[in-house]
């Protein structure tokens, strides 16, 4: 079995600062992601709220923060966490379907997965004109100057909407509420760019097609009208679930309604050497700035942890 002092559960912008700080307080730590260094953010474009960088391509930013993590010593291995479970006093066990690691403390960063909406034709087009990544799929030549339609009315929905904008004929906005819940800028470059359409009030029942989407069937809640909208795309961004099955349910560790991890200000869960950071833990908001700063505290919180330094909390008993 391979022993570390820290195992990091996820290599997105937290797991990685979590990287950086634990290599930097000369902690064996080795960081598990299952796909690129990067995390969610690879699935976007451009990055243009991350302090000091106006505008940086998220790819960019995520080989950024991977090589200032491996500068100072953390090994990243590409393996798909799988449990988390405690091996005894003080010891944790997280496995992969290749190997196992044996930590004194874990570092929990895995992030969540896109939600679905769950009506007929989702799955059957999935990759065949349904997408929950407009980054990955928006530049294929099928979706060229062709109508598309994006599911939702978060920063998601409206961020990628733009990015989809580039490449579309026309980007409808469909949300099921009549206010949108993105940032107020991403309203006002919605509102005003004339290739996109926000139609409020409204669901997605169906989505059809044969080979490739053709059409979605639209309901007006307001109305209570149904029609079909001729589109080749459809973008579903309706937020995500947080990746905490990873969690051996006998640890018993505390979580929301939603599944996100509770954390006290140290970041650590409600069992004592595991830590939850960035979009799996239940706070405020999921932005990269969160996540890099939820990274820092882990890393030193685990230190102090190792070194039976850190006041325990969240009701913890051992
Ligand atoms: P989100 O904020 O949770 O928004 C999800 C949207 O999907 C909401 O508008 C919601 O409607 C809608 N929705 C949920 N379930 C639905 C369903 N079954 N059918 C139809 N619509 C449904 O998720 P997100 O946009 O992915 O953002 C996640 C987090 O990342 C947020 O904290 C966000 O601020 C952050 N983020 C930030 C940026 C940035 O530029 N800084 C970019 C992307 C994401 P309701 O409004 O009615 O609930």
């Amino acid at each position: 079995m391979n022993a570390y002092e820290v195992v990091i559960a996820g290599g997105g912008p937290g797991g990685l600062t979590a990287g950086l700080y634990c290599s930097r307080a000369h902690l064996k730590t080795v960081l598990l992601e299952k796909a690129l260094p990067g995390g969610e953010i690879l699935n976007t474009g451009v990055i243009e709220d991350y302090p000091g960088f106006d505008v940086i391509d998220a790819r960019e930013l995520a080989k950024r923060m991977e090589n200032h993590a491996r500068k100072f010593g953390v090994e990243i291995r590409q393996l798909e966490v799988t449990r988390i479970r405690k091996a005894g006093e003080r010891q944790f066990t997280v496995e992969t379907p290749q190997e196992s690691f044996q930590a004194k403390a874990v570092i929990v960063a895995t992030g969540g997965s896109p939600n679905k909406l769950g009506v007929p034709g989702e799955r059957e087009l999935a990759a065949k004109g349904v997408s929950y990544c407009a980054i990955c799929d928006g530049p294929l030549p099928m979706f060229r100057n062709r109508p598309m339609i994006v599911v939702g009315g978060g920063d998601s929905a409206l961020q990628e909407g733009l990015f989809l904008t580039k490449y579309a004929s026309k980007v409808y906005i469909v949300h099921r509420r009549d206010s949108l819940r993105a940032q107020k800028i991403l309203q006002e470059r919605a509102f005003n760019n004339p290739k996109m359409e926000i139609i409020l009030n409204s669901v997605v029942q169906a989505i059809q097609g044969n080979e490739f989407a053709e059409s979605v069937t639209l309901k007006d809640l307001q109305k209570g009208s149904v029609r079909q909208l001729p589109v080749t795309g459809v973008f579903i961004f309706i937020g995500f679930t947080p990746n905490s099955h990873v969690l051996d349910p006998s640890l018993g560790i505390q979580k929301d309604a939603k599944g996100y991890l509770l954390t006290n200000e140290f970041m650590e869960t409600s069992v004592p050497g595991i830590f939850a950071i960035g979009d799996i833990r239940h706070q405020l908001c999921k932005q990269i700035t969160n996540a890099v700063g939820d990274g820092t505290t882990a890393a030193v919180a685990a230190e102090r942890y190792i070194e039976g330094s850190l006041h325990l909390a969240l009701g913890a008993t051992t």
